[in-house]
């Protein structure tokens, strides 16, 4: 632990233990917005690899990718990805070839990620590879895993994984106990990788940056890099506080984000929205994010259940909705988003899947408060599949309905509102309104370049259409000021 004091001081950093949370990770200099406060290569990491989607295992490319001729499992984008990654992957190759071709199947992306951390060890440990100060496996035992947290089913699948785990390896000195409680471990520590538009590629495990705990309303951001974590301030962080960042999607009511908080990282949150539970302000702003709307369809009031139990009553007009006309409703969208759209997507049947979602729309707009979540998450989805279809205008009218809820539920540095006023410009751009395209690219470099930086391929393709769409609109000025 030494050596990572002292290698996270030469960052202005430092570890430290709080009594509620357990280590954190403090400042000893002022950080300003944009500012890298640490960035991390992975102990190890694997791509979500799956039936229909195979990556690079180093860099996680799609193309031109051919499997190891020995094993067949893993997947490499050419020689120089693959010779860098021999050492570590001549030992689970071998492990690999003495399993029977069809059970390698059945390796999944955890199982994987559990073989890469203990081969890394032994190659550490015997000098193969050498550690680093921010790189070894003591920084592995230092996560927390919450074993007593976990409940029964749950400990079962691990001791199960775990058996898998040593049945692929069959190193003599190998300890089951220990792969199990690694598996808890991953489930509350390992971050999935995204590439810079958020989209999941695989799973790493980021033993410095796990030491970054959670808050709803952080003063940092993590994005990816290619594979190596950036942890970027989006606020001044004074000298001395604790660096923070989000473990989920922050757009949720207090309860669900507690509840997804006890779920999947077995905490309660105590950040400055959550200690609001159950005071007026966050019982209104519940209301708006996942509750009902106004019977009349000109008021935006919010909704509380009625003193009699029977409906929910307009807190702006006092209209009652009854409560089995939203019941109805309400069975019909979840029939409809969880079971019928999703199939539709799925078989790539994009044009039907936007009808079934504009059905869910519009039954969504009945139900939900104007500024509800779900209702801007199925007009995501519908942007998304127009996107597909490269119907432009519709996906821009739906792009724009969405931006006032970004706006309402992200603060005003946050990654997916700068993507989504991308989106925006991008739609502009190719619809000819180079103005609209010129307001909205500047709005999404405002936010971007302080949560993503300016260094990265997707960042320079940005900034370039910033000036492309700026020269023309200045070209255009011209000419009409010359007429
Ligand atoms: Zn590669
Ligand atoms: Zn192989
Ligand atoms: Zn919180
Ligand atoms: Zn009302």
């Amino acid at each position: 632990m030494e050596d990572l004091q002292s290698s996270l001081k030469d960052r202005n950093l430092s570890v430290s233990t709080i009594t509620e949370k357990g280590r954190c990770l403090l400042t000893t200099r002022d950080f300003y917005p944009g500012e890298v406060i640490i960035s991390q290569e992975p102990y190890v990491c694997v791509p979500n690899n799956s039936t229909v989607e195979t990556r690079c295992d180093v860099c996680f490319k799609t193309s031109s990718l051919k499997n190891c001729s020995a094993c067949h499992v893993v997947w490499y984008c050419g020689s120089t990805c693959q010779k860098s990654d021999w050492k570590l992957h001549r030992l689970e190759c071998e492990a690999f070839s003495r399993l029977d071709k069809d059970k390698r199947k059945f390796v999944t992306p955890s199982i994987r990620l559990m073989l890469k951390l203990y081969i890394r060890r032994k190659l550490q440990s015997e000098e193969v590879i050498p550690r680093t100060a921010t790189g070894n496996y003591n920084l592995v035992e230092a996560l927390v895993a919450h074993m007593s947290d976990i409940d029964e089913k749950q400990l079962v699948l691990y001791a199960q994984m775990a058996n898998l785990v040593n049945l692929i390896l069959r190193w003599p000195e190998i300890n089951i106990k220990e792969i199990a409680e690694n598996f808890s471990k991953f489930a509350c520590n390992a971050h999935t990788i995204c590439d810079s538009e958020l989209r999941p590629l695989g799973t790493g495990l980021y033993p410095v940056i796990s030491i970054i705990n959670h808050s709803c309303l952080p003063n940092s951001v993590l994005v990816f890099e290619g594979r190596s974590a950036v942890v970027r301030a989006v606020q001044h962080i004074p000298n001395g506080s604790e660096v923070l960042i989000s473990y989920i999607e922050t757009a949720g009511s207090s309860m669900t984000r507690q509840k997804v908080l006890k779920e999947q990282y077995l905490f309660t949150c105590t950040c400055p929205r959550c200690v609001k539970v159950g005071q007026y302000d966050d019982i209104r702003e519940s209301a708006i994010l996942e509750g009902y709307r106004c019977k009349n369809e000109k008021c935006d009031g919010f909704l509380l259940r009625a003193a009699d139990g029977k409906g929910f009553e307009c807190q702006e007009c006092g209209l009652v909705r009854n409560k089995e006309e939203i019941k109805k409703i309400a069975a019909e969208v979840k029939l409809l988003s969880e079971d019928k759209a999703p199939k539709l997507s799925s078989t790539g049947n994009c044009q039907e899947a936007v009808s079934m979602y504009k059905m869910i729309e519009k039954l969504q707009t009945k139900l939900c408060h104007p500024f509800s979540i779900s209702l801007m998450q199925t007009r995501d989805k519908i942007l998304k599949l127009l996107m597909e279809l490269e119907n432009w205008r519709e996906a821009l009218e739906y792009c724009k309905l969405t931006i006032p809820v970004y706006q309402r539920v992200y603060p005003a540095i946050h990654p997916l509102l700068g993507l989504q006023y991308y989106t925006c410009g991008k739609l502009e751009w190719f619809l000819g309104d180079t103005e609209e395209a010129l307001k909205s690219l500047t709005k999404a470099v405002d936010v971007l370049r302080i949560t993503h930086g300016t260094n990265t391929p997707f960042m320079k393709e940005l900034l370039m259409k910033l000036e492309e769409a700026r020269a023309e609109v200045s070209y255009n000025n011209k000419q009409s000021y010359d007429e």
